[in-house]
């Protein structure tokens, strides 16, 4: 069947793009570009990212990376969970009878142990990636590891997600890097190369950023501890809708009742100094970590030129269409070969519908995540200061991810 052409736009009558299975809109006045969503960052944030942004861009090497404040306001913060630590240690080896101790010690147990360090885990889908597999790809990694300064990556896994990152994960904490396979595939070798080097510098944090780290865990833990939840709600009978489910919220017991004035207590006497010290943490941090993220880019941007630098962190908001499809392919058993899919995905998005997700991205200050800056002000930033793109030797046989691909989505139906 032939679908009648587009018409012309109707605000500035230029031609319209035909491809109907993405959005119509007009790159030349915006017709139809989606409202900007609204910014998940408070007004006096993306204020002050936006000037930073605009200082750097005329003079890229001004400020200072590390916040001596921030620094002095954190070591206190985690200095909290130590009097429950001590406190149950004391009550074992000093109060007797132990059976008398024991369980306020368990309390206090408890009470330190809501403080302690976050433990990350990969996703059920995950699958190793071995150096005998992948040797282009760990030989990429181990010619970076050298030219970023850093320990060589021991640890790879293929995830389904899009995020390519390096973390701890595990009761181990062990060094392993990420890779989301719809990211991935949506970058040329040396875009992944950028990526790869901007992930290994992530990683190189000092004391200053474990520090500032563990401490806004901390605080976040607490401010959370404080913050009413649906599940501190004692309820009152009435039926609610919460995400198409109906909820029947029963009539509380006493007990419920007793817990939910105690979290409201809770929150209206200790919320406000905890959610405020947290707030002044971020700010004291913002721009320093910002600088440092910007400082990173340019690092990669010096090893392989500012443009692949940039491209690489537009290509990535293609990925999220890529996993749609492979979730797709999935669903209906069609992903026998998922690589192989996400590439043809990747290869069929037309140019309009990537410039479309540049330009929404920008309007809503998207960014990678909450510790990096608007992804569109880093791209500005690496144009500003062009350098010249070189060629380097980046994983492109995607051949040696193949299998963990494969593993990766029958996992899923397991
Ligand atoms: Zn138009
Ligand atoms: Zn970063």
């Amino acid at each position: 069947m032939i679908r009648p052409a587009m018409p012309d736009c109707p605000e500035c009558s230029r031609p319209l793009p035909q491809d109907r299975r993405y959005a119509i809109w007009c790159r030349h006045c915006g017709w139809n570009l989606e409202p900007a969503p609204a910014p998940h960052e408070p007004a006096w944030q993306l204020e002050r990212e936006r000037r930073l942004a605009d200082s750097l861009a005329e003079r890229p090497a001004s400020g200072p990376e590390r916040s001596v404040s921030a620094f002095l306001l954190s070591v206190p913060v985690l200095l909290i969970p130590l009097p429950g630590l001590l406190g149950g240690i004391a009550l074992l080896v000093f109060y007797r009878p132990i059976w008398f101790a024991a369980p306020f010690a368990a309390v206090l147990f408890v009470i330190t142990a809501i403080f302690r360090p976050r433990i990350d885990r990969l996703p059920g889908s995950a699958q190793p990636i071995t150096r005998t597999q992948a040797p282009q790809l760990y030989d990429v990694l181990d010619r970076l590891a050298a030219q970023t300064g850093t320990p060589k990556l021991q640890y790879v896994v293929l995830t389904l997600d899009t995020r390519i990152a390096i973390e701890r994960v595990g009761l181990r904490y062990r060094r392993t890097l990420r890779i989301g396979l719809p990211s991935w595939t949506v970058l040329n070798p040396q875009e992944r190369y950028a990526v790869l080097a901007h992930a290994l510098y992530d990683d190189r944090r000092g004391l200053h950023d474990r520090v500032l780290g563990a401490a806004q865990h901390v605080i976040g833990e607490l401010a959370a501890a404080v913050t009413p939840g649906a599940l501190d709600s004692a309820g009152d009978g009435r039926i609610k809708h919460s995400e198409g489910v109906v909820v029947i919220v029963g009539q509380g017991s006493d007990d419920q009742i007793l817990h939910s004035w105690l979290v409201k207590l809770g929150s209206a006497v200790l919320g406000p100094p905890i959610r405020g010290y947290y707030r002044l943490l971020r700010r004291l941090d913002l721009a320093g970590r910002q600088r440092r993220e910007y400082r990173i880019d340019r690092r990669v941007a010096e090893h392989i030129g500012s443009e692949p630098a940039a491209a690489a962190l537009e290509r990535v908001l293609l990925a999220d269409i890529c996993y749609r499809a492979l979730e797709r392919a999935v669903r209906l058993g069609r992903a026998d070969d998922p690589l192989e899919a996400l590439r043809r995905t990747a290869a069929e998005i037309p140019e309009h519908e990537f410039a479309r997700l540049v330009q929404v991205d920008r309007a809503g200050n998207g960014r990678s995540d909450a510790d990096h800056p608007p992804t569109w002000q880093r791209t500005r930033l690496l144009r500003a200061h062009p350098t010249p793109t070189t060629s380097v030797f980046a994983p492109n046989k995607d051949d040696e991810l193949r299998a963990a691909a494969r593993a990766a989505v029958v996992s899923l139906h397991d």
